[in-house]
């Protein structure tokens, strides 16, 4: 019954947060250009993503939602090189026993047409139905953590914490995202609907921040591109390790001294290879640094942290956002030299 597979399901989807991430991965995953995430009361009610992807293939209809069902890993040596955000097969299948989910989808060929998808609570297909719908797919998750009433209530007692943290990892994807356009609403129940932001496709990152957190933070912000090496390439002759050691740490930071009263908004952004990620070692650097300057301020900070694969395990966690870089020292020291270089260099 649900019971079982509740508590199986712990894995994933822990949160509200656990839910967009790994909703909006799926998306990216499949090629999306655009995404739209919407919220009906501040996600207690339901959360949809939308998207433009590829779509589901009818053959895969009854394997989709299925425990460990992933159509992304073709062999165990993928996982060092992973490439795409999805690899365990979890996400689904744990929806359909937190939530009532339903997925609607429709290749290109099928479009206008396309199939309603809906589950056992176990994730095994219980029934199809042809809709109209666009090229892409939408997966909605209603009312999650239903049957499960103590996490529930705690979903409703810290609704509000819940999704400004949502909004802050919707951010991160939006900024990050140059290839897709994301779009963030919200219905509350008196049927008030608000865009929160959206960005739109083929932008750089400097014109997504503008669109999620306002044009006024851009002047207030230096573009950085800080570029280094992990190790002096010692002369080993021909036998020496091919690793690339090679690190560009792009993105936007706070001037450190930027008007009178005046800032950028404080939020602080890190990505490894453009993935999402928490990294309070690098924070830390970054804070310090910019401390040096400016005492008063918090800087924000979007900092995508470009390195070989070889250089980090992304498979530490269920979750995926912890990322273990294996040559942390050299890393930190090289970013924080670098830095101060760089805000040496600014005219104030
Ligand atoms: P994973 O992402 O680890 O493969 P999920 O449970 O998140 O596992 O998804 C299961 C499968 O469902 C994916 O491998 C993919 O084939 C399909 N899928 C999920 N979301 C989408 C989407 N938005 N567009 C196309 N296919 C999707
Ligand atoms: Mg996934």
């Amino acid at each position: 019954g649900r019971t079982v597979h509740q508590i199986q399901s712990g894995q994933v989807i822990v949160d509200l947060c656990s839910v967009v991430k790994e909703l909006v991965e799926n998306s990216l995953d499949a090629g999306a250009t655009s995404i739209e995430i919407r919220f009906k009361n501040n996600g207690l009610d339901s959360i949809e993503v939308q998207d433009n992807g590829s779509g589901i293939v009818s053959q895969n209809y009854e394997t989709i939602a299925l425990k460990h069902y992933t159509s992304k890993l073709s062999s165990y040596d993928d996982l060092s090189s992973l490439q795409t955000f999805g690899f365990r097969g979890e996400a689904l299948s744990s929806l359909c026993a937190l939530s009532n989910f339903h997925i609607t989808t429709a290749r290109a060929d099928e479009a206008p047409k396309g199939t309603r998808l809906d589950f056992e609570v176990s994730g095994k297909l219980r029934s199809t139905q042809v809709v109209a719908s666009q090229k892409g797919t939408t997966v909605a998750v209603e009312n999650l953590f239903m049957g499960l009433p103590v996490r529930r209530r705690e979903l409703e007692k810290n609704i509000k914490r819940e999704y400004g943290k949502v909004l802050g990892i919707l951010q991160a994807y939006a900024c990050i995202s140059t290839q897709a356009r994301i779009s963030v609403s919200n219905i509350m129940a008196k049927g008030k609907k608000s865009v929160v932001f959206a960005t739109n496709s083929n932008q750089t990152t400097r014109e997504n921040i503008a669109n999620v957190f306002g044009a006024k933070a851009l002047p207030a912000l230096v573009a950085m591109n800080l570029s280094f090496e992990l190790h002096p390439t010692k002369t080993q002759g021909p036998t020496s390790s091919p690793e690339n050691k090679q690190v560009q740490v792009l993105g936007h930071v706070s001037r450190p001294i930027f008007g009178e009263g005046r800032q950028a908004p404080d939020r602080q952004m890190f990505f490894v290879n453009s993935r999402p990620c928490g990294l309070p070692q690098v924070a830390k650097i970054f804070n310090e640094v910019y401390k040096s300057y400016n005492f008063s301020q918090l800087p924000f900070i979007f900092a995508n942290i470009l390195l070989d694969t070889n250089a980090y395990d992304v498979n530490v966690s269920p979750d995926k956002r912890t990322i273990l870089l294996h040559d942390q020292t050299t890393l930190l020291e090289s970013i924080r030299g670098s830095l101060t270089a760089l805000f040496e260099n600014q005219d104030q």
